[in-house]
């Protein structure tokens, strides 16, 4: 008989590793232990090495099915004798090398036990199992114990015990375990210091009338406070809108199941499966003709084709939602623009500005998290829009070749999220918010200073954008002076295109491949402001190629949210149009901004979010936005409702390694003065874009193609852009990341790498500060 210990690494803790281990081996009648460390999962045990090794394979080849296994081994040791096979207290000495457990939705036995009028947890908020609740949003250390986590002061029943004791029941060493008998306190507000009720099932009750009344309730979920009215109440709706001062953005609706969702939106296998996941995200779907539930369309998504919806994750949301048998709103509760609102006292202070009650709950959230957003084309490309609770901080499989470095990537200053890479895993933040705030720029660097500590990881080195003025390139360079870490700057739109080389893993790629990457701004390399820009990827280096010709930055970063300044600034170097959009500004306006344009801006831009956003005033679909890429998502929508798939498009030629939209928005204007009606001309835009990356892919004769930048958050476009050209050229979007600024650090890091593998160009020199 021999000893031999088994060490795997991966998502290990928190999925009911230990559980089955100790199952298997109970089954096979082994002798040993298994334990948690902080670098996975240990296991010992006395066995022949033929039996040893029928149990390592189990093991690998069937783990439960919430895990991953990144790395595993096994190794003969010194002899040891043990009796009986336990689940050992967790070893702390190794520093950390995992993967963090994400957030997981309520299964479906877990949906049984609550809904189950026989069973002991029959309507019980906090119900969970091995297989889902929360974890990476309630551990403020490893391993995933208990202890480590926001329910280390509550201690389990004697019944919750036995089932936490049992190697054959589902709650095994669940770490989140507890019932009606150990609950977790309950607590319904109706002002900020008046505690109506602690009765959990008088409190569900509660909210659901009041909901009923039309009232608006705030609720705590998984990574931080919901705001939840009826969605079928035109008053609700309304005085959300007003009280939130959100006069358009579209909000997230939760439905209690699939078959209400069904009477509203179109579910696709791929929405359908989505939105059933554990991950559990919010998925736009597309509107059916009519509402059968009377959800108020006009007020929750003015103007839009496409609501975002999603499931009840928690059982406090699925008892609500089950009561309430409608759909709700449920948008993330913060202060205009500020990040979600996750602490109790901060939500009770907050939140009666816009709730009429606030439920919390005695499980406190460490780490806050928004819903993830993601949407299917019709041809159904998955395109994530935000990555967030279930989906982050994990990045499996790791792209990168580098090895035994610790490097932190900043990321992007909006739809910020940093990257962390600790020697072989790989870490990407949820989404963070824009670092306008001062909210965000705390939430920001809480997040890094939670997962730094977490983790115990000291960077060595620290990616930073180029733009000067960006919050988080400034609390870079204050990080690499205190962990005397290197500090290198990566140019934006250059991160974008590692980004979505890395996510592809086309990182090191034989073939050349071309880089689309068209989003709002970025601090480009000869400092004006890019974003239209095609690159070219060719044995680890990258050459920007080709790009949209410029036009004047006009009121700095003002301009992203006023469509009529970008037309404004189009038409200043087309003067003979200019008064076309003359009615879209009053006299005073037009003076003012005729001088502006008179003056001539040093800073120009090439700006593809620009120019959709110009075309969008000159259509006038908008000319003052009140969120971002509203622009761009009217215009979208509304070439949907074009019926005629024409396949025409406008004059788009590249010359000189610009691509000329002049004759274009000349062309459109033209269309309009002929009356073409405006959604066959939205329609001909985007057919003009996808045919010119065609002019780009036959210029450069490179038929790989990779897709990145906000720009491709549009469906339609990424639609068109399979249609035209699926086939005959091989297409790359984003896999796990979002295309906007979220994959950035990705990206930085991606550039990093490409840039130590390579005898540097002096294009891809990355300057060290
Ligand atoms: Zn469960
Ligand atoms: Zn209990």
């Amino acid at each position: 008989m021999n000893t031999y210990h088994i060490h795997i690494k991966g998502i290990v803790q928190g999925v009911g590793f230990r559980p089955f281990v100790c199952r298997l081996a109970t089954e096979m009648n082994l002798n040993g232990f298994v334990c948690n460390g902080n670098n996975g999962v240990h296991i010992e045990l006395n066995a022949d090495e033929i039996t040893a090794n029928i149990f390592y394979t189990n093991i690998i080849n069937n783990p439960p099915s919430n895990a991953i296994i990144t790395d595993h081994h096994i190794n003969k040791i010194t002899h040891k004798e043990y009796i009986g096979f336990i689940i050992q207290q967790s070893d702390k000495h190794a520093d950390p090398d995992i993967l963090l457990t994400p957030d997981m939705a309520i299964c479906n036995d877990c949906i049984k036990d609550i809904t189950d009028n026989t069973n002991r947890r029959y309507g019980y908020a906090f119900t969970t199992c091995l297989n889902c609740g929360p974890r990476y949003s309630i551990t403020h250390s490893l391993p995933y114990d208990r202890c480590n986590t926001t329910m280390q002061h509550m201690i389990m029943c004697p019944e919750c015990g036995q089932e936490y004791n049992d190697i054959y029941n589902r709650r095994h060493y669940s770490q989140t375990n507890s019932c009606s008998n150990c609950a977790i306190p309950i607590h319904l507000y109706s002002s900020q210091d008046k505690c109506i009720s602690h009765q959990p099932d008088e409190i569900i009750s509660i909210v659901i009338d009041e909901l009923k009344k039309g009232k608006i309730i705030a609720v705590k979920g998984i990574g931080g406070y919901l705001l939840l009215c009826d969605a079928t109440n035109t008053t609700a709706i309304e005085t959300l809108r007003q009280r939130k001062h959100r006069p358009a953005k579209p909000f997230a609706l939760l439905y209690p199941n699939l078959e209400t969702a069904a009477k509203d939106v179109v579910l696709s296998k791929n929405v359908m499966a989505a939105l059933s996941h554990k991950t559990a995200p919010i998925v736009l779907c597309k509107l059916k003709e009519v509402s059968k539930t009377n959800i108020q369309v006009n007020l929750i998504a003015p103007h839009l084709d496409k609501i975002g919806l999603m499931l009840p994750y928690t059982p406090l949301l699925y008892l609500i939602a089950k009561g309430l048998a409608k759909p709700m709103i449920a948008t993330s509760a913060n202060i205009s623009g500020s990040p979600i609102i996750y602490k109790d006292e901060k939500a009770l202070n907050l939140l009666f500005d816009v709730a009429d009650y606030v439920l919390t709950f005695d499980r406190d959230i460490v780490t806050p998290q928004d819903d993830s957003v993601i949407l299917f084309t019709e041809k159904e490309q998955k395109i994530i829009l935000r990555r967030s609770r279930g989906l982050a901080p994990n990045y499996f499989p790791n792209p990168f070749s580098l090895r035994n470095k610790k490097v932190l990537a900043m990321g992007g200053e909006l739809k910020s999220a940093f990257a962390l890479l600790d020697n072989k895993n790989l870490y990407i933040s949820q989404f963070l918010g824009d670092q306008e705030s001062f909210e965000s720029q705390q939430s920001f660097t809480t997040t890094l200073n939670h997962l730094t500590d977490l983790l115990k990881v000291k960077p060595e080195t620290i990616l930073v954008d180029k733009h000067p003025g960006y919050f988080v390139s400034q609390k870079g360079k204050e990080l690499a002076t205190l962990y005397e870490a290197k500090l290198i700057q990566i140019q934006h739109h250059k991160a974008h295109f590692g980004a979505v080389l890395a996510d592809n893993n086309l990182l090191h790629s034989k073939e050349k491949v071309l880089g689309i990457i068209w989003d709002g701004t970025g601090y480009g390399d000869d400092q004006q402001i890019w974003g239209g820009e095609c690159f070219v990827y060719d044995n680890n280096q990258m050459q920007r190629v080709i790009h949209l010709d410029y036009f004047p930055q006009l009121l700095g970063d003002k301009m992203s949210l006023k469509p009529r300044i970008a037309a404004l600034s189009l038409l200043s170097l087309i003067p003979q149009h200019l008064d076309f959009i003359k009615s879209y500004f009053n006299e005073t306006e037009w003076r003012y901004y005729s001088k502006l344009i008179e003056q001539k801006s040093n800073l120009q831009t090439s700006s593809m979010g620009r120019l959709l956003d110009g075309i969008a005033s000159i259509l006038n679909i908008r000319q003052v936005c009140s969120y971002e890429g509203e622009a761009p998502m009217l215009l979208e929508a509304l070439a949907r409702t074009c019926t005629d798939k024409q396949q025409e498009h406008y004059t788009l030629p590249i010359i000189n390694g610009c691509i000329k939209w002049q004759e274009m928005i000349k062309e459109i204007i033209q269309d309009i003065i002929d009356n073409k009606p405006s959604n066959a001309i939205a329609l001909k835009v985007f057919n003009s874009l996808a045919h010119s990356i065609e002019l780009i892919s036959e210029h450069t004769g490179i038929n790989h193609i990779a897709f990145s930048g906000g720009v491709f958050q549009n469906a339609l476009l990424i639609d068109t852009i399979i249609e035209n050209l699926e086939g005959r050229k091989q297409l790359y979007f984003h896999q796990q990341l979002s295309p906007n600024d979220e994959c950035i650090g990705l990206g930085q890091i991606a550039c990093y790498e490409l840039s130590l593998s390579t005898s540097l160009s002096s294009d891809n020199k990355l300057e060290e500060l």
